[in-house]
């Protein structure tokens, strides 16, 4: 469901610019739970905001649920994320003005569908924050930020699921409770998840661990180090 083929992706001006991913083809089957992992630095928050069309490749294919992304203007691309890709950002990026409910609520109103706000509390009592509803971002815990990040970008029941680090700010008990919360996607709705993560407990209930290091793939057959 979603297919990359040899992607270069560059980022940053002038002196910043740094060469990010050098040729990475990678696939991912429907329902498929993917575990990225790597060094910091690596490039695996590139690598999961390009397959979810939110960084474009200088070079090279991504195709999303039979879509290539490169043939998408960008109000196009916007309306197939909303429709297909949930996203849990690395530092979240809720928005600061508005409260818990309000954030989780978006999705769903951008789509208007019907019942956000009943639907976005029900989203947030599941990852633990029924009584966080009216909070702003800032009146929020990092660990509570990201369970208010991860009830946005699984609310409106999205076919594929990319997170960044969902549990990285969470205690052991909180974390497993997210993760049962995203593979119950998986088990009943066939969603396709790929999760960037450092926990190797986590990493090890994937399906399948792609290793990146300097913006490539590492081979399943090499010798794993770092
Ligand atoms: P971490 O585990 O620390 O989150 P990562 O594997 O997610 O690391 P990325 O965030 O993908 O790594 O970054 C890969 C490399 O690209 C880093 O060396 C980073 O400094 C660089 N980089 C990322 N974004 C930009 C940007 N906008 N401009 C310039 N360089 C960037
Ligand atoms: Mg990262």
């Amino acid at each position: 469901v979603i297919s990359l083929v040899d992607v270069h992706l560059s980022l940053g001006r002038g002196a910043a610019r740094v060469h990010i991913l050098k040729g990475v083809s990678l696939g991912v089957r429907r329902g498929e739970a993917v575990g990225l992992v790597g060094p910091s630095g690596s490039g695996k928050s590139t690598l999961l905001m390009t397959m979810a069309g939110l960084e474009r490749p200088d070079s090279g294919t991504v195709t999303v649920a039979g879509k290539d992304l490169a043939r998408l203007d960008e109000d196009a691309l916007a309306r197939f994320r909303g429709r297909n890709v949930g996203i849990v950002f690395q530092s979240f990026h809720l928005v600061p003005t508005m409260t818990a409910l309000e954030n989780v609520a978006l999705p769903l109103e951008l789509a208007d569908a019907p019942d956000a706000f009943a639907r976005a509390e029900a989203e947030l009592a599941a990852v633990g924050l029924g009584e966080r509803l009216h909070h702003y971002p800032s009146q929020l815990s990092g660990g509570e930020q990201q369970r208010v990040a991860i009830a946005r970008a699984i609310v409106a029941d999205p076919a594929i699921l990319v997170a960044d680090e969902p549990t990285g700010n969470l205690d052991e008990r909180t974390g497993r409770g997210i993760v049962d919360l995203l593979f119950a996607l998986k088990r009943d709705r066939g969603a396709t998840l790929v999760l960037v993560t450092h926990d190797m407990g986590l990493a090890e209930q994937c399906d399948r661990v792609v290793r990146l290091r300097s913006g490539t793939v590492v081979p399943d057959d090499a010798p794993v180090s770092a």
